[in-house]
């Protein structure tokens, strides 16, 4: 595509020509002084779809009229509801549906995964991570490491950037993966960084702690959703997320984990069991011994949660009707229509201390630019609140933006550099 120009009637035109644009109408947009908001704050909590309320409203309905015996009665029964979600889950994170299931929040998922993928010894017990990773993952792997009585300070691993560079390059993260060889438990990597936007290569990442005997997981916050995904050819161990970034599942909503089919009937993984994780056909004979299901579904804990899953799936439907295809196809053209403008931006107004952070090789990221300032950014982004453009700021001087394909246009983008350019040229002139 590309050969983007920055003129309004260059977004309208490209807005008729997206054949996602009418998706935007499914969403409620938040308001601001009466008016739309431009919303561009992807990263904490996406907008709820027009059909979340109905979707929770027939479940309300169905426990009015069943009560306890909407486990079975219920239109869609609450017995096997988080089955309605494994067929989306697999399709967006590239499985096969005996490796995903729907539960939990993301951190309580990690730990789960851990209990299962972490299990240090005296000669192997170190845990690579990337430096900067987001704090509840570095909260858990931190505590995992203590659980087991090894210590933070050589257990945990963080690569960092070289020298004066933003991105870690996957050459570095192999090569220490590789020094650390035998001593490497797990490596534990985001499939999206979440300041940066950087995009990893999941596929090398496993490669290389396989090689070194370690397990791969993957934290996929920021990549569900937002960027291909090929976990079962990738081989990747296991993974895990949340699912109110970019699957707009609302707050606190649902997360869900990947198991590698190599490992979802294996006697030698060990797990945390519950009732919900025992094997379907023999579950309600409430036996001793705990028997776990085929696949991901054997590490459940608890019972379907219903509401949280309704409100989700109302989501992932609007994402099927799109095709994950378009969406990033379009997710590419409009994060290369923003960074085309800010390009621009730069080159008008030299003095402006901007700098974009993530990567411009559209393999290494996904829907989001992430604008550093060396100065004055909070100012900037007060600015931009105060008239309605929600963006979403990150310590110590990051802008995020994130263009959703599903719901973002051209002329958002547009009109979004437009008034960048009028408050940076009243701050820097
Ligand atoms: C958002 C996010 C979390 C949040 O975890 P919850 O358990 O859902 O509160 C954890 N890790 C990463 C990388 C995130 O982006």
């Amino acid at each position: 595509m590309d050969n983007y120009i920055n003129t309004s009637d260059f977004a309208h035109l490209r807005d008729n020509e997206d054949p996602l644009h009418h998706f935007r109408g499914r969403f409620h947009f938040p308001h601001f002084n009466e008016k739309e908001a431009l919303y561009f704050f992807g990263k904490s909590n996406w907008l709820m779809p027009k059909t979340a309320q109905y979707a929770l409203i027939h479940e309300l309905e169905d426990w009015h009229k069943y009560g306890v015996e909407g486990h079975f009665l219920a239109t869609k029964p609450w017995f096997s509801y988080h089955k309605l979600l494994t067929k989306p889950l697999a399709a967006l994170t590239g499985s096969l549906e005996s490796e995903v299931v729907c539960m939990n929040t993301l951190t309580v998922n990690l730990h789960l995964m851990m209990v299962s993928f972490y299990r240090p010894t005296k000669e192997r017990y170190k845990i690579i991570i990337e430096a900067g990773a987001f704090p509840s993952d570095y909260y858990a792997v931190e505590t995992q490491i203590r659980f087991h009585g090894y210590k933070a300070d050589d257990s945990l691993i963080e690569i960092s950037p070289r020298n004066g560079e933003t991105f870690l390059r996957t050459e570095d993260i192999v090569r220490t993966i590789e020094q650390h060889g035998d001593s490497v438990a797990l490596v534990l990597f985001s499939g999206v960084q979440y300041q940066t936007g950087q995009r990893f290569d999941m596929q090398t990442i496993t490669e290389a702690a396989h090689k070194a005997g370690a397990f791969a997981g993957f934290d996929l916050a920021h990549a569900i959703g937002n960027v291909e995904l090929n976990l079962h050819d990738w081989n990747v161990d296991f993974a895990a997320w949340c699912s109110y970034k970019y699957l707009n599942s609302g707050p606190g909503g649902i997360g869900g984990v990947f198991v590698h089919e190599r490992h979802g009937n294996s006697p030698d993984i060990p797990r945390f069991g519950g009732w919900w994780g025992y094997d379907e056909a023999t579950r309600f004979q409430m036996k001793k011994g705990f028997v776990p299901s085929q696949g991901a579904e054997g590490w459940q804990l608890s019972n379907a949660q219903v509401f949280q899953m309704a409100v989700l799936k109302s989501s992932l439907d609007i994402f099927e009707e799109a095709g994950l295809k378009e969406l990033f196809k379009k997710r590419d053209d409009l994060t290369g229509y923003l960074e085309f403008l800010m390009k621009e931006l730069l080159i008008r107004n030299p003095a402006i201390p901007m700098t974009i952070l993530t990567p411009t090789d559209k393999e290494q990221r996904g829907a989001q630019l992430s604008l550093a300032f060396s100065e004055r950014g909070r100012e900037l982004h007060k600015k931009l609140q105060d008239i309605g453009i929600i963006g979403d700021w990150r310590e110590p001087n990051i802008i995020r933006v994130a263009p959703a394909p599903l719901y973002n246009s051209y002329c958002d983008v547009y009109n979004f550099s437009k008034t960048l350019e009028e408050l940076c040229t009243e701050i820097w002139g």
